[in-house]
C-alpha cells in the first residue's frame, strides 16, 4: 500500500519506528508535515495539495496530529476522509479525544467507569461541585492539558476553589475531579489497536508526584492486563472512534476507571517497556483494513 504519515516530527522515535515498520514490509511510506497540506475546496471533487502541488494519490493515512495543531490537524484528515483515503482515526475521533470535557461525556455516556468528574462555570458553584465529586483532596484539569501539564492535585477545599477561580478568571476551562487515591501514583496505559490492546504499561509517579506520565520522571514497566482492563480499553477507543489509541486508566478499588483516549498514543515508553513490536502491529493494522475494507459506519 502507499501510506502517508502524517507528523510534524519526522525524527521522533515513534515516526520513525512506524515509517520503517511500513518500509520493511514492503509499502511506500512518505511522512507528510501536517501544516504543508492546502485543503483545496474550489473544484468538484474534495483535493489536497501539499507544498502548493497536488497531492499524489494514497491508500491510506496515518494521522499524528499533536495537540497544538487539532483544528488545522483535523481538518486535513477530513479531507483525507472525503477524498476515501483510509485513516484508522477519523478527524472526529481525534477531535472528540482531544477535548477532555467532551470526551467524558461521550464515554460516560456509553457507561465507561471514570473517575467521578464535574464541570462549572459559576465561582458560586465550584465549592458544591468539588464536594459532589467527593471533596478535598480533588483533582482539577485544564480541558486541553497534556504530559501532565494542568493536572493538578488540590489538597483542600479552599485551595482547590481559589486555583478553580484563578484558571477560570484567565479563562480556561476546568475539569473537577475525585482523586483516585487508591490507585497511588499509578495508571495503566494499553495501546489499542483495532479490536485488540497489543501492549500494555504501568506508569508510576516518582516520589510523591501523582502524576505518572513518563514526562513528569514517572518509569514505565510491561503489564499483563486483566480481561476487564482489556475490554474497557478496546471499548473505550470503539465508542471514540479510534482504531489506533492510547487508552489510560486508573486502578480503581473495583476496577478500570478510564481517564483519557489518547488518538497519537507515543511508542517509545510502551515498546521500550514491553519489547513489543507496536509500530508493526498498528502497519499491519492498517495494510488489512485497506485490503479487506470493514464496513464502520464511522467512518462516513
Ligand atoms: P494528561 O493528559 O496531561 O496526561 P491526565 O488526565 O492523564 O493528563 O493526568 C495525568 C496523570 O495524573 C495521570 O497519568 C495520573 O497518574 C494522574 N491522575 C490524573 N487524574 C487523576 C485522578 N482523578 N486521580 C488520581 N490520579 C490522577
Amino acid at each position: 500500500m502507499k501510506l502517508a504519515i502524517l507528523s510534524r516530527a519526522p525524527r521522533s522515535y515513534s515516526t520513525q519506528r512506524l515509517r520503517h515498520a511500513a518500509v520493511d514490509r514492503g509499502h511506500e511510506v512518505k511522512v507528510l508535515n501536517t501544516l504543508r497540506f492546502g485543503i483545496d475546496l474550489s473544484g468538484d471533487e474534495p483535493d489536497l495539495l501539499f507544498r502548493g502541488r497536488q497531492l499524489s494519490a494514497y491508500d491510506a493515512v496515518l494521522p499524528r496530529v499533536g495537540s497544538s495543531i487539532t483544528y488545522f490537524g483535523t481538518a486535513v484528515v477530513r479531507q483525507f476522509e472525503q477524498m476515501d483515503v483510509y485513516t484508522p482515526n477519523t478527524s472526529y475521533g481525534i477531535a472528540n479525544s482531544r477535548d477532555k470535557l467532551r470526551a467524558t461525556q461521550i464515554l460516560s455516556r456509553h457507561r465507561i467507569e471514570m473517575p467521578a468528574t464535574t464541570f462549572v462555570r459559576d465561582r458560586a458553584d465550584v465549592i458544591p461541585a468539588i464536594e459532589r465529586v467527593g471533596g478535598a483532596p480533588v483533582v482539577i484539569k485544564l480541558l486541553e492539558g497534556t504530559q501532565g501539564i494542568g493536572v493538578i492535585l488540590a489538597p483542600e477545599l479552599k485551595v482547590a476553589e481559589a486555583i478553580v477561580e484563578t484558571l477560570q478568571s484567565t479563562r480556561q476551562n476546568v475539569l473537577i475531579q475525585r482523586f483516585v487515591k487508591e490507585s497511588k501514583g499509578r495508571d495503566i496505559r494499553a495501546l489499542v489497536v483495532g479490536d485488540r490492546v497489543v501492549a500494555a504499561m504501568r506508569r508510576v509517579a516518582q516520589g510523591d508526584e501523582f502524576r505518572s506520565n513518563v514526562h513528569r520522571g514517572g518509569s514505565v514497566e510491561a503489564v499483563q492486563l486483566d480481561e476487564e482492563f482489556e475490554r474497557v480499553a478496546v471499548r473505550s477507543a470503539q465508542i471514540m472512534g479510534l482504531r489506533v489509541a492510547g487508552v489510560d486508566m486508573l486502578e480503581g478499588a473495583d476496577g478500570p476507571l478510564v481517564m483519557e483516549v489518547n488518538s497519537s498514543p507515543g511508542l517509545e515508553g510502551i515498546e521500550t517497556a514491553t519489547k513489543l513490536d507496536v509500530a508493526g502491529a498498528i502497519i499491519d493494522f492498517i495494510d488489512n483494513q485497506v485490503a479487506f475494507p470493514e464496513i464502520d459506519v464511522r467512518q462516513r
